[in-house]
């Protein structure tokens, strides 16, 4: 099949053709008999007609992109591009057809119908020989007989590799109104290829600008369509994104060109030249041999050069006149720089693991020329050589996460040339382990799906951050079980593999799961009761509700009624998720219900990392205490218990552990103390009963350390949960000490 589709490739290639079977894409996930691929001379894309779909979407859709080059075909770099309803809702759903309108040599033509409740969705995906552009038409029409408000549907672009470059204006939007944007477009991209998604109808973004929605109504009977492109290049340049802008809007238009060079008359073999609108990234342009040439928009820009690990030329402006052509040249560049790091405890001089952040200096807007965070070798524990740009920086050195240790700030001028040792001291100041407790990051995906984080690297982070135990989690995946269960062993660590099950109504994350352990049923379809009992056949001992109140939780689907099999009471942990930090109230309330009722369902939490350089793994973690061995079924079983507490700063150790019942007598006094720490202070404590404060205290001058003693008095039965503030508001809360009464004696 993939001889054949190549060799077919090769010999017709100003063809667009539609291939059925399992895709011949590197990587590509359209792996089922009755899957389509359809390829010509510039891109692929693979629609799941059999196979599953990520996130629970169903089938009929585009799950793998692909740029091809000189007749070949480039690796899978999406999990997910299509259209979707009202911000990923995708059910109720009860069928979808896919049909081939046109099979080429000229044009591709297939049209994929499903419903959505009573909206019927048709979308239809447009390729044409020598095209770059796949074009997607996704219609919505509603059978029903209300009006849908408030929805926000539109195409969407999830990569499963490299970078994103945001909505130009939107960066570090995380969703909300497109005000404010520069263009209509988001592109995934590295320095081997780019994927684009054009939008024209954008006015909202969601998941950092790989939503682009319309927020809109749809009447009775109104039908209402999205078009855009999904544009795909074998380079990491932007000429050609910004050449099809151009074009569709027919945008006046004129160009810059010159020379890069270094300060010593070097000529960069591939410049790059980024051009600023409003002070924003807008486009980039990557050159050959020293020369570059860019098609813009009429208008006002700053344009600089720069190159992999080259430093920033000065910026220079542009006013772009249709038309016309100018000349821009860079002769200031610095060559390459190195830097070598050593992170060690100032005590002993024992090397640590650390996380290297750039705080002040270059960081790349164009990713792949350079990196903004690093970590310390696995093999060399301790060690960083980095390959970075020359200049001034201020880094930040992290070893424990701000848990553990105070972060280190260092200031270093990096010249071009060969490295220059560095040596950082850090002073660890809490040892929770030699108290019994562990701590491990409890959401944190690798490289499947959507998330970029390739295994050994999930690990540099998560030992970085300070946790005892590895941890992974991928989107109904255990690809990544064996290789991270070997960095574990090599690093005398434990490792608990799990996965997250991610049916589109909720994310449950089972674990830890019996070595080779694999998923055997399609979480798309699957009923609650159908994902519990594949996570315990699976080998897990516990079961996390994840994010529970977020537009795809569990609880948030209960509450909407679109969960199949509704309420089913078979799981053992409810998530604070450090992605979705305004809910830890509404998880916390649910929590402290069903404590109420005696229901001892514990937390859990993770911060959902997928991208260790751009989130922080470990951010908010779980503590467990363990009495004997640290293994992974130990850890899970001290959760199940509820010898736990969760934190994004403090550290709790309790006198009377955590999940275990402690019988008083009824009006005679009793005592729950605690010790408290916090790298930035604590701040305060309070004691929370049956859902309400009952006690607390402040600590106005903010202790590293401190104890606190709560004594009470009780005539029923019920339970005491600590929460702890530091004095940068982070905040840890804890499983709930069970209280049961004795009568008084006679
Ligand atoms: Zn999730």
């Amino acid at each position: 099949m993939l001889v054949g589709a190549l060799t077919a490739l090769a010999c017709a290639h100003a063809d667009v053709r539609v291939l059925t079977g399992p895709t011949p894409i590197p990587d590509g996930d359209a792996r089922a008999a009755g899957d389509l691929t359809v390829v010509n001379e510039k891109l692929a894309f693979a629609l799941a007609v059999e196979s599953a779909v990520p996130f629970g979407v169903p089938r009929g859709a585009i799950v793998d992109v692909a740029p091809v080059s000189h007749g070949h075909i480039g690796r899978d770099r999406v999990a997910f591009a299509d259209f979707i309803p009202n911000n990923w809702s995708a059910w109720p759903n009860t069928y979808q057809h896919v049909d081939v309108l046109e099979r080429g040599p000229r044009q591709v033509r297939i049209r994929a119908v499903r419903d959505w409740g009573r909206v019927n969705i048709v979308t239809v995906y447009s390729l044409s020989a020598n095209s770059d552009q796949v074009e997607i038409r996704a219609t919505m029409t509603n059978g029903g007989d209300e009006t849908l408000t408030d929805l926000l549907s539109g195409l969407t672009l999830w990569p499963r590799s490299g970078f994103l470059f945001a909505v130009p204006g939107l960066a570090g939007v995380s969703e909300g109104k497109a005000d404010g944007a520069l263009a209509d477009r988001v592109v995934a991209y590295d320095a081997g290829w780019a994927i684009t998604l054009h939008a024209p109808y954008l006015d909202h973004i969601g998941s950092g600008s790989r939503d682009l929605f319309q927020l809109h109504t749809l009447q009775p009977h109104e039908s209402r369509t999205f078009t855009g492109w999904l544009q795909v290049g074998s380079s990491g340049d932007l000429a050609p994104v910004v050449g099809a802008e151009i074009e569709r809007r027919q945008l006046p238009s004129g160009t810059v060109r010159g020379a890069v060079g270094t300060r010593d008359g070097r000529a960069l073999r591939q410049p790059v030249v980024v051009a600023e609108r409003d002070g924003k990234p807008y486009a980039w342009v990557v050159g050959r041999e020293g020369a570059y040439r860019l098609r813009l928009p009429a208008g006002e820009y700053a344009l600089y050069a720069t190159g992999r690990n080259y430093s920033r030329s000065n910026a220079t402006s542009v006013n772009v006149r249709a038309g016309t052509g100018q000349v821009r040249d860079f002769h200031d560049l610095e060559s390459p720089g190195r830097l070598a790091l050593s992170v060690a405890d100032a005590r002993n001089g024992t090397a640590l693991d650390a996380r290297i952040v750039i705080t002040e200096g270059q960081k790349p807007v164009v990713e792949f020329l350079g990196a903004k965070t690093f970590f310390t070798q696995l093999e060399r524990k301790g060690h960083a050589d980095l390959p970075i740009a020359p200049g001034r920086y201020l880094f930040t050195v992290s070893s424990g996460g701000g848990f553990l240790a105070a972060d280190t700030q260092v200031r270093l001028t990096v010249a071009a040339g060969p490295a220059r040792q560095h040596s950082v001291a850090i002073t660890p100041l809490f040892d929770p382990p030699s108290r019994g407790w562990y701590s491990a990051d409890l959401h944190h995906h690798a490289d499947q799906a959507e998330a970029v984080t390739p295994p050994a690297d999930l690990a540099r982070s998560q030992l970085a951050a300070g946790l005892d135990l590895l941890f992974v989690s991928d989107h109904d995946s255990t690809a990544n079980h064996a290789v991270l269960q070997q960095i574990a062993s090599a690093r005398g660590v434990p490792f608990i593999p799990g996965i997250e099950l991610s049916p589109s109504w909720g994310h449950f994350n089972a674990y830890p799961l019996t070595p080779g352990a694999r998923l055997a049923i399609d979480t798309g379809t699957a009923t609650i009761d159908m994902i519990l009992n594949e996570a315990r056949r699976a080998g897990a001992a516990v079961v996390q509700v994840n994010h529970p109140f977020n537009p795809y939780g569990y609880f948030a689907s209960l509450k909407a009624g679109v969960a199949p099999g509704g309420f089913n009471p078979g799981f053992d942990l409810i998530e604070i998720n450090s992605s979705v930090p305004n809910d830890d109230g509404k998880v916390l309330a649910k929590l402290w219900e069903f404590w109420n009722a005696g229901r001892r369902y514990y937390i859990a939490a993770g911060s959902d990392t997928h991208d260790v350089w751009n989130d922080r793994s470990g951010r908010v973690r779980t503590f467990a205490h363990l009495d004997a061995q640290v293994s992974a079924p130990a850890f899970a079983e001290a959760l199940k218990a509820g010898r736990a507490y969760v934190s994004y700063g403090p550290l709790v150790f309790p006198s009377v552990m955590f999940g275990t019942q402690m019988q008083v007598v009824s009006g005679e006094s009793f005592t729950l103390a605690f010790d408290l720490a916090s790298v930035a202070g604590v701040g305060k404590a309070e004691l929370i009963s049956g859902g309400n404060v009952e006690d607390s205290r402040s600590f106005p001058d903010a202790p590293l350390k401190t104890h606190v003693d709560f004594t009470l008095t009780s005539n029923h039965p019920g339970w005491y949960a600590l929460e702890v503030e530091d004095q940068r508001g982070r905040k840890a809360y804890t499983d709930p000490v069970w209280v049961t009464i004795a009568p008084p004696q006679q």
